[in-house]
């Protein structure tokens, strides 16, 4: 007999009583999918039965109808975590702009003239006010922003950087690969672990159009080393007219606790010395959403509107109400509506209250001090001193059976530990709700 006359026929399936509640359009894909791959399996001799059939249809239509991207609880202490979304967006902040996006707004429209107005305006005059510069331009996100500075102002000519600052920032952006592919030639300066600026003044030759600080973001190089501060590159800079730019690639605005500002210095303290251009990331320390904010001169910010390529990294009006909702929190100093601070600053007193507080629910754990990093590429040294609920038993089988509830630990010392630094108030119950699953 012809094994594939026993698959049941498609309209039979769609209308089987287990199907009912179930939508027709994606009921119908995922089991004409199902059918095809069940006739492959036959076709390799593979036995297979109808219970078996409806199992797959009812896991593809599952995967079908939803969303692939969910929250997750972050319980590893790591405040930016790129990979986990890097900066979550406040919700005050974010239900604030909601009109904004499921309205029309006046993006891109005068309302006094009646005419077509710039998009880029809204959120760069908040910005201007919040950081106190000339001019301010917002793009897709900093890697961009690099990208537009270096093809706007130094295509074809020489950008001169310092050796120990060519760095590859994680999801493969490197510094010389960028530099290349917008037209700019990189010359390096200095050695590995130490430059001067000595060294930049002597390689400045009429090709030259910029002077480059980029931060080492994710690394450090200690012992004998030596690099220069942008301030001495922008006195430099202004000496032998070229234009001289930060890669900052993170920016913070307030001192940050745990002495975490004597590692590095703020935005503010940055700006002091006037650079020309300063570029990071709107989703690390500044805590808001993905954009690249760059910060400058305001005859140079009008050179980067006028190059073409701007339009390829124009940023949604989502992006700039939120990032202009974020800069009035700043204004306002209201420092516990960006969530990246938010969690910083967490007394340690409240982390243990809420580590109890997991204990108290599971029965199960121990405080546990530790310490965590602050991520994304930011501060890679500066440790920062949390406290988690540490789990007994084998630490990889606990990661992972929380992961599958979407709680992602960290192992530290062979422990499985909940950090609370990252945890909110909220997610502890369900974090011992999934405790007692995993232990069922
Ligand atoms: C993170 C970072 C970038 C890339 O920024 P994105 O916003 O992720 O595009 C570039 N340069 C430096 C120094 C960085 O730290």
């Amino acid at each position: 007999m012809n094994p594939y006359r026993q698959i049941p026929k498609v309209d039979k399936i769609l209308n089987d009583e287990s199907f009912k509640k179930y939508n027709r359009y994606i009921l119908s894909r995922a089991v004409k999918e199902e059918i095809k791959t069940l006739r492959e399996d036959i076709s390799k001799g593979k036995e297979w039965s109808k219970q078996e059939l409806y199992k797959n249809i009812k896991r593809r239509y599952h995967s079908l109808s939803s969303s692939s991207l969910y929250k997750v609880i972050n319980a590893t202490g790591i405040i930016i975590h790129t990979n986990l979304g890097r900066s979550p967006i406040d919700s005050e902040v974010f239900d604030s702009v909601k009109e904004i996006a499921t309205k029309y707004c006046n993006l891109e429209y005068d309302m006094q003239k009646g005419s077509r107005g710039d998009r880029y305006t809204h959120t760069a005059q908040t910005l201007k006010e919040l950081f106190g510069c000339e001019d301010v331009l917002i793009v897709n996100n900093n890697a961009s922003a690099v990208f537009l500075i270096l093809n706007t102002f130094a295509k074809n000519k020489e950008v001169i950087v310092s050796r120990g600052e060519l760095v590859e920032i994680g999801g493969s952006f490197r510094i010389p690969e960028v530099m290349r592919a917008s037209g700019a030639i990189l010359k390096e300066v200095g050695t590995t672990n130490r430059t001067k600026i000595s060294d930049y003044k002597e390689s400045i030759s009429e090709d030259t159009a910029m002077l480059m600080k980029v931060h080492k973001s994710n690394y450090k190089i200690v012992g004998f080393s030596q690099d220069v501060e942008i301030d001495e590159i922008t006195k430099l800079a202004k000496e032998k007219n070229l234009i001289d730019y930060y890669d900052l690639g993170s920016a913070y605005i307030p001192p940050l606790p745990y002495s975490l500002s004597n590692s590095e210095p703020s935005i503010m303290d940055i700006l002091k010395n006037q650079p020309s251009l300063v570029s990071f990331s709107g989703d690390k320390l500044f805590g808001s959403i993905q954009a690249g904010i760059i910060i400058g001169k305001k005859e140079l910010i009008a050179k980067l509107k006028k190059n073409q390529i701007l339009r390829m990294f124009r940023v949604d009006k989502i992006t700039l109400a939120i990032l202009q909702q974020s800069a009035i929190k700043y204004l306002k100093k209201e420092y516990e509506k960006i969530p990246v601070l938010n969690m910083l600053f967490t007394p340690l007193e409240e982390l243990e209250k809420r580590a109890e507080s997991l204990i108290d629910m599971i029965q199960d754990g121990f405080i546990y001090h530790t310490s965590s990093f602050v991520g994304g590429g930011t501060m890679p040294e500066a440790e920062i001193p949390s406290v988690s609920v540490a789990l007994k038993g084998n630490a990889k089988e606990l990661q992972e059976a929380f992961r599958r509830e979407n709680i992602i630990g960290r192992i530290e010392n062979e422990m499985f530990l909940i950090d609370m630094r990252t945890v909110k108030r909220d997610d502890i119950s369900v974090i011992a709700k999934a405790y007692n699953k995993i232990k069922e």
